[in-house]
């Protein structure tokens, strides 16, 4: 049971990934604090898988350990003329396992409650107003996800998943994290496949375009034929997952002026060119948690600042993607990025920690042929000047 009258040392509105990680870090490093969790739909999480790598997670960062994922030494990348094995551990986490894991701490400690049904109208600083009743917090996280107000431009990321009980063993034991060998329709388009179990995986087919619409008719059958090619003959769905998340091309951290913080997609935490979120919401989840009730907001904004860099980077190549290449070769650019760089550039790029010298490697040799240096330093200049 919830209390309204009862104030919170903390309010997460929003029960999904960025939510979830501020409970585990909460728990951590403020074991005393009490937390709310808000959210709209009849469960927390959804119906989500979250990938990232390993090197994306601080090894300080222990209270991460409690949440149960599944890890690969490495992926795969193929491209018309390049099969590459990269060699950095990868992890993954369903909606089913993070609600597994906030029940169990729900269970074990009476200082995390959850509240679903609860559809927040307000937020102020320290008070939420739900169709349940008002709710207060010393401390407010306002996690409520994906929203396009305020963006100027954007991309999209789409996809179609389908988790798969096989009738054979899956060939490959490394997932594959773009297999770009299919038909380039609707922008950059490539499947991505998790191998749970032998004989129980999740392929997604994915695509960098410019509309949030997605066929899935034409996705579904794109899967079969890849199944029937990699000589899978009976297939079961055991769950469907569908996505969109807009890939803004300028930047939208919110500015933070008090303890009512946006965390999250809607805060700006998530990397703008690969649409991932875990790395940069588990950094946030790690300040506030870590933090000094008075000290939260400062040290958010010295956290947005340290990324500055990377976040003006990351959302000017959604402009060269979207904006500068023509749909058609958009998928040269992903070819030339896993060609070119070594392994530790990868990491770091995915990690939202790559250097000026990792940006100007990404962006050696580029612009493909259609597009006139001017108009592409026209457009980096142009995005530096937005964020
Ligand atoms: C194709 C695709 C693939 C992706 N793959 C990855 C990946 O592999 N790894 C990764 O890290 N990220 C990935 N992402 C991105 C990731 O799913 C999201 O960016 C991430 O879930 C954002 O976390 P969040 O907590 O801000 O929002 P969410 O996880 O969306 O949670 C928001 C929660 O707030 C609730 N809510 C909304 N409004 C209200 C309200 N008014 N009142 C109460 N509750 C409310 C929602 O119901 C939801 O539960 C992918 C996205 C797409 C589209």
């Amino acid at each position: 049971m919830t209390n309204s009258h009862q104030e919170y040392d903390f309010v997460l509105v929003g029960g999904g990934l960025q939510a979830g990680l501020l409970a585990l870090a909460i728990d951590h490093h403020n074991p005393t604090a009490n937390v709310l969790i808000l959210e709209k739909n009849k469960c927390l999480f959804g119906n989500h898988t979250w990938s990232f790598h390993r090197s994306d997670i601080s090894c300080e960062w222990s209270w991460i350990s409690q949440l149960s994922i599944t890890q690969w030494p490495g992926y795969t990348v193929h491209f018309p003329g390049i099969n590459r094995i990269v060699e950095l551990p990868y992890c993954s986490v369903s909606s089913d396992q993070f609600r597994k894991t906030i029940k169990r701490l729900s269970i074990n400690s009476d200082r995390l409650r959850v509240q679903t049904e609860a559809e927040v109208n307000e937020v102020e600083t320290h008070c939420v107003r739900t169709s349940k009743g008002e709710f207060l917090g010393k401390t407010i996280v306002d996690c409520r996800g994906k929203t396009t107000g305020g963006l100027s431009g954007v991309g999209y990321q789409k996809f179609l998943g389908l988790e798969l009980i096989l009738g054979e063993d899956w060939p490959d034991l490394l997932p594959t994290i773009m297999e770009a060998n299919l038909d380039q329709n609707d922008g950059y388009r490539f499947l991505y496949v998790l191998p749970f179990e032998p004989r129980r995986i999740l392929i997604e087919d994915t695509f960098f375009s410019e509309s949030s619409l997605i066929d899935q008719d034409q996705s579904a059958k794109a899967i079969e034929s890849y199944l029937e090619n990699r000589r899978v003959s009976r297939w079961q769905v055991i769950r469907r997952e569908q996505g969109c998340l807009p890939m803004p091309f300028t930047s939208t951290c919110q500015p933070v002026t008090s303890n009512q913080l946006t965390g999250g997609y809607a805060g700006g935490w998530f990397h703008a060119a690969t649409g991932f979120s875990f790395a940069l919401a588990a950094r946030f989840a790690d300040v506030v948690a870590s933090s000094e009730s008075d000290l939260i907001g400062r040290n958010v904004s010295r956290l947005a600042e340290k990324n500055r860099f990377q976040r003006t980077f990351a959302r000017f190549l959604n402009r060269l993607l979207f904006h500068l290449v023509p749909p058609s070769c958009r998928h040269e650019i992903f070819r030339r990025f896993y060609t070119k760089l070594p392994d530790d550039a990868i990491q770091r790029f995915y990690a939202h920690a790559f250097t000026k010298t990792d940006a100007v490697r990404i962006l050696f040799g580029l612009p493909p042929s259609s597009l006139t240096p001017i108009k592409f330093f026209q457009s980096f200049k142009a995005a530096i000047c937005r964020a």
